[in-house]
């Protein structure tokens, strides 16, 4: 199963915007996908429809429990994806992990559990924190998306992430990479959306995905609706650019994984 974790502790930046819509693609294509939501804001499970009297039992299972991915997840309305949901109770996993030997592994530990092929590919929700969470996501997965927002500060924060990011690295799971960076909420009238989209590439070159998310209306309806924006209104521009976000992905894949498409 390829792992991706979806990561950035600034909130509001599009994560759970690109975890949804991502997944929803790449299983429109027709991959098997997890989507673990890891914020105890729970939006993505929000997004996806699952109400909050179907999680009576969550990621916060996976991370602080005993009990296995496939015990815990569900489906979702979008045939081939499948989501562990986030409760609150997420919020105090951090303090109850703190002590565990095992704390920066335990997401890891469960995905290692897993059954060959019973997923093609999971995505990571990260709550906006660096924080044992995120750490545990960034372990358990061999490749990063972090989502930046077209705003003034786009890049403040950054470097503490990369750090993270190295600090994991030599520290546990030396195959962490970064597939890329997808600038979101990009807004065509406005020139500062386009002067940071150019800073960015000018200082994080190849690692900024081609694709620019637009800011778009029917991406931020879409949630309140339960339903993916690609299945909201799969023609609009938002939408658009997920799909075209999904193919560079999967270009940005692996050799092994693109077999499967
Ligand atoms: P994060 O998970 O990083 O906190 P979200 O994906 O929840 O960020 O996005 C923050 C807010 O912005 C949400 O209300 C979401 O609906 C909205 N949003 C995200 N992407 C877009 C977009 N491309 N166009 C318009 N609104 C967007
Ligand atoms: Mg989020």
């Amino acid at each position: 199963m390829i792992t991706i974790a979806i990561a950035n502790q600034k909130g509001g930046v599009g994560k759970t915007t690109t975890a949804i819509n991502l997944a929803t693609a790449l299983a429109a294509i027709g991959w098997k996908v997890l989507l673990v939501d890891l914020d105890p804001q729970g939006n993505a499970s929000t997004g996806l429809g699952i109400a909050s009297n179907e999680r009576d039992r969550s990621s916060y299972d996976l991370l602080v429990g005993d009990n296995g991915v496939e015990e815990l997840a569900i489906a979702t309305k979008v045939p081939r994806l499948d989501i562990v949901p986030a409760t609150v109770d997420l919020s105090g996993a951090e303090v109850e992990m703190v002590d565990m030997e095992d704390r920066v592994t335990r997401l890891r530990s469960k995905f290692a559990a897993l059954p060959e092929g019973k997923w093609d590919i999971c995505l990571i929700d990260c709550p906006p924190s660096l924080g044992l969470i995120t750490v545990n996501a960034m372990v358990a997965a061999k490749q990063l998306i972090v989502p930046l927002q077209c705003e003034f500060f786009a890049l403040e924060g950054l470097s503490q992430l990369l750090k993270t990011v190295e600090r994991v690295r030599t520290g546990i799971n030396p195959e962490l990479a970064i597939l890329g960076i997808a600038l979101t909420m990009y807004d065509r009238r406005n020139k500062l959306s386009q002067h940071v989209a150019d800073d960015v590439r000018a200082c994080l070159g190849d690692q900024v995905l081609n694709t620019i998310i637009p800011r778009n209306v029917r991406v931020s309806e879409a949630p309140s609706h339960g339903i993916p924006a690609l299945v909201y209104d799969l023609k609009c521009p938002g939408s658009a650019a997920y799909l075209s976000l999904a193919r560079e992905i999967i270009d940005r894949l692996p050799a092994l994984a693109k077999e499967a498409a």
